[in-house]
């Protein structure tokens, strides 16, 4: 195209010529004008963060959502398309409206530790409160932000509006980095270094990981943990082929102690996040209640993801979507715990394992998952149908025997039906005999993964 407007250009008078130059340098101020025009608007300018600080409680008494206290970023670094659409239905969804119109202005969904709380025996017998942060683009006039929180049964348990006055004076603003500043520096003593820039923040998915349970001493041992584990992730597909729509930068945040706590084993430290093992008391789940300290630290630099780098040897990870990952870095599962654990927080996924005993009900009969790589069959066509030939059969659980994946080559594994994920045995699928989401051994994301991911970067990065 532009060979030939110049070809036919040459032709053309002099006078001409300088009408169409004159066109062309008119369009090219207009282009990047409008297509800037259709991510702000009269509503959001991308200039700013508003930070909202809540806590969930419930259990035996009905569950409340309560604003603890609001906070301000330079920037935004969140997604700049898709606003008003979801990639997925998540445990929560968060709303942004204006107040005025009641227009939507942003969307997204998330999970939240007190939703899979709620599951367990103990949240029959007591009541528990956990933090949560979320961050949405600052309105430039008064809005309304509504979190509304989901049952197993994907009905609403519990809905919440907060008004939002943007020059409310009591949303305290916190210090940011600038794009322009190094890449390595100290804000207050928190030190950040970049390991990965794929390109601008505004346009990139900000990854921060975090330091726990590493001493003063230890800062180098952390940065070298942070490149093994960026490195690691970006190996995946498809982050490998995307690796340039993601930043990772390392932050360091010292601890009194090395390692972490671990209550089984009667080991209690003094850390940074104060994160520990034995979550609902399950030996290898490994968890932070401490949000809002964790957002505090990690409110220097640019981040939409966050990853928590644990400084110990015991086995174990976690990973919530939309809010953080914690791994176990002196592991020799590090490597593919903390993939893993990305899978759930990035990219929405569900656990494919399954215990023989089906503990864990999460997932009900008749009720389809919102995670893309399980099924309960309830809403087929909205997964991986798709993928499938239409005589496609169901392996069952008695089909797959005790040593299915060794009577299987890895070459000869293909997408399908495949019964046991999300922690049962039974009524629920995975699409693939195994996945990084089910094993630690194998060594990719399956197909139905891998697309789930793709999806989840292009929706964060452009618009669809
Ligand atoms: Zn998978």
């Amino acid at each position: 195209m532009n060979t030939l407007k110049i070809e036919t250009a040459l032709i053309l008078s002099m006078k001409r010529l300088s009408f169409i130059a004159l066109l062309l340098s008119f369009l090219v101020l207009i282009l990047p004008l409008s297509m800037s025009a259709q991510m702000e608007n009269e509503f959001i300018k991308f200039d700013k963060t508003l930070r909202l600080n809540y806590v969930f409680t419930g259990g035996i008494n009905p569950i409340q959502i309560s604003l603890s206290n609001l906070g301000s970023y330079e920037g935004w670094w969140g997604r700049r398309y898709n606003l008003d659409k979801l990639p997925v239905q998540g445990n929560g969804k968060i709303y942004l409206r204006d107040s005025a119109s009641s227009k939507l202005l942003y969307i997204n969904s998330f999970s939240t530790l007190f939703s899979e709380w709620l599951t367990t025996d103990e949240a029959k017998r007591t009541n528990k409160a956990f933090e949560n942060v979320f961050l949405v683009p600052m309105p430039l006039k008064k809005a309304e932000v509504t979190i509304e929180l989901y049952g197993v049964d994907n009905s609403p348990m519990a809905v919440y509006t907060q008004y939002i006055d943007p020059g409310d004076i009591l949303i305290k603003p916190y210090t940011v980095i600038s794009e322009t500043d190094a890449q390595v520096g100290d804000v207050g003593g928190i030190k950040y270094k970049y390991i990965h820039r794929g390109g601008s923040s505004k346009e990139c998915i900000d990854v921060v990981i975090v330091s726990e349970g590493y001493t003063k001493e230890q800062e180098d041992k952390f940065y070298s943990d942070c490149t093994l584990s960026a490195e690691e992730i970006l190996k995946y597909e498809p982050f490998n082929t995307y690796r340039n729509r993601f930043n990772f930068v390392a932050l360091f945040v010292e601890s009194k102690e090395s390692g972490v706590s671990i209550p089984g084993k009667q080991i209690w430290k003094e850390t940074a996040l104060g994160s520990q093992f034995n979550t609902f008391y399950m030996d290898r789940y490994l968890t932070t209640l401490n949000l809002f300290k964790l957002h505090d630290y990690i409110s220097v630099v640019p981040y939409e993801h966050i990853i928590i780098l644990a400084n110990t040897a015991n086995y174990g990870g976690g990973g919530i979507y939309n809010s953080y990952i914690l791994s176990a870095v002196d592991n020799s599962w590090h490597k593919p715990v903390v993939v893993h654990e990305f899978g759930h927080s990035f990219g929405a996924l569900a656990d494919e394992y399954f215990y023989d005993d089906g503990v864990m009900n999460q997932y009900k009969p008749g009720i389809e998952p919102w995670e893309p790589n399980i099924t309960t069959l309830a809403n087929f066509e909205s997964k991986w149908k798709d993928m499938l030939s239409p005589d496609y059969k169901i392996v069952t659980k008695q089909m797959q025997g005790k040593d299915y994946l060794n009577t299987l080559k890895a070459k000869d594994y293909k997408v399908g039906v495949y019964e046991g994920g999300g922690y049962q045995s039974q009524g629920v699928y995975r699409p693939f005999p195994t996945c990084r989401m089910r094993d630690n051994r194998y060594p990719t994301f399956c197909p139905v993964c891998e697309r789930a991911i793709k999806s989840m970067i292009l929706f964060n990065t452009e618009e669809l």
